[in-house]
């Protein structure tokens, strides 16, 4: 038999990680549902082209989609984030602005597997079409470090800079390319190869023999219209007003091609090198009407949960929630008396599991014990007889007899 393992860059997320991953999805949907964002679902798949409109020197298209021809012929794509298929649906559906909505799901980028890098990861995140407002951009940011404080971190920085509208940022880019053509001798090879893609990128670069040229890059505040600059002080004096801390970065372009005016990230101070980054977004005007729909601004950001969570674990806050049953049910007659009580549990709101194939009292209650269940009620013949169940809080080294009818009322007060 061949030896079936998930593929290079996936994994299966099981107990007790699983019951934090949906955990961190709930306190999101609580997060941004307070501030009237709706959730939506968009398909994991669409036509390659909804991708490839987010621009030809964006690398995870370029490099690490995961494309492919249906059997019907049409070639599509998985997506590698979700703003893309949200402005798609924007101009599909064509809601009503503001339209602030939320996402949580698997995203896939055909990269190179590593601790915090994955090839099937999750993302949650909020996107608002139609707003111009830096209130608006304050707002976001607002509602992702709120987030952050919710889960329990404290040590989770914020970064901001501007890239000016659309005019601003290709002027920006030719004057950055002028710049590291003239210093190209003494940039990495990696970084001569992104200088011909995107020139912008090349400040992302973290490699040693880059960093003297990118110190003396041109920054693009510099080079950016009155309108941009203004509404970079207006979401400075915004957050301001909501006491949130952050650190102009001007050299913080992020890796998407689409971004325009504001841009941010949030790095985790609590993790090592590498992967820092747990969270970014900004706005992108510009994207909805390269997908055929009226120009339309848009804001967002995009939160990896691996990451986050490797936060969480650096900073020793967010456990896994408890999913234990409250009650383990050992029966010893013939396995019907559990499975009538475990349905009527259940259907009590109680939460309840039981041991199969008959077996052993001695083996059921090893059973009670592993499900992590606060109370065992044991079923045999004398309690049959009597219409009673023993009640055995776990770990008390006591059990005492309860009345059938009673039963619920008797484990509400034991299980308060
Ligand atoms: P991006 O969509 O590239 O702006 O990324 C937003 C966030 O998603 C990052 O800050 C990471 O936390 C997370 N992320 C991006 N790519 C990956 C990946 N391959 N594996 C795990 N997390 C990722």
């Amino acid at each position: 038999m061949p030896d079936f393992k998930t593929s290079p860059g996936t994994r299966d997320i099981l107990a007790p990680h699983s019951a934090r991953w949906r955990a961190f999805q709930e306190v999101f949907a609580k997060t941004v549902e307070s501030a009237g964002y709706n959730y939506i679902i968009p398909p994991m798949f669409e036509d390659l082209d909804v991708f490839l409109r987010l621009g030809e020197a964006t690398e995870v298209v370029t490099k690490e989609m995961y494309d492919f021809h249906d059997k019907g012929g049409r070639h599509v794509a998985l997506r590698p984030e979700q703003t893309a298929s949200v402005c798609r649906a924007f101009v599909e559906h064509r809601p009503v602005t503001p339209w602030k909505v939320w996402y949580s799901g698997p995203n896939f980028r055909y990269e190179k597997p590593q601790q915090g890098r994955y090839r099937q990861f999750d993302q949650v995140g909020i996107e608002a079409l139609g707003v111009d407002d830096a209130f608006l951009d304050a707002e976001v940011i607002a509602l992702a470090s709120m987030f952050y404080s919710a889960l329990g971190l404290n040590h989770v920085e914020l970064s901001i800079n501007t890239l000016g509208d659309g005019g601003d940022r290709e002027a920006y880019s030719n004057l950055l390319a002028k710049y590291f053509s003239k210093h190209e001798s003494s940039l990495t090879a990696e970084s001569k190869a992104t200088l011909t893609r995107n020139p912008l990128r090349v400040l992302d670069s973290k490699r040693e023999p880059d960093q003297e040229i990118i110190a003396g890059a041109p920054a693009i505040r510099e080079s950016i219209s009155k309108q941009s600059a203004d509404h970079f002080a207006a979401v400075l004096s915004a957050l301001d007003a909501l006491n949130i801390s952050y650190k102009i970065n001007d050299r913080l372009v992020r890796g998407l091609d689409y971004y325009r005016r504001t841009t941010f990230e949030f790095v985790s101070t609590a993790l090592d090198a590498a992967h820092t980054a747990i969270g970014g977004g900004g706005r992108y005007d510009g994207l909805v009407e390269a997908l055929g729909g009226p120009a339309t601004s848009g804001i967002g950001f995009a939160l990896g949960l691996d990451r986050t969570l490797l936060a969480c674990d650096a900073e020793g806050v967010f456990a896994a929630p408890q999913t234990d049953v409250d009650v383990f049910v050992v029966d010893t007659v013939d396995g019907t008396h559990a499975h009538d009580l475990c349905h009527q549990l259940r259907a009590n709101g109680f939460s309840a599991d039981r041991a199969y194939d008959l077996r052993s009292i001695k083996a059921q209650m090893k059973s009670a014990d592993r499900s992590g269940a606060r109370v065992a009620l044991i079923i045999g013949s004398d309690e049959v007889a009597n219409s009673t169940i023993m009640l055995r809080p776990m770990g008390s080294g006591e059990q005492y007899v309860v009345s059938r009818k009673d039963i619920f009322n008797e484990l509400k007060k034991v299980l308060k």
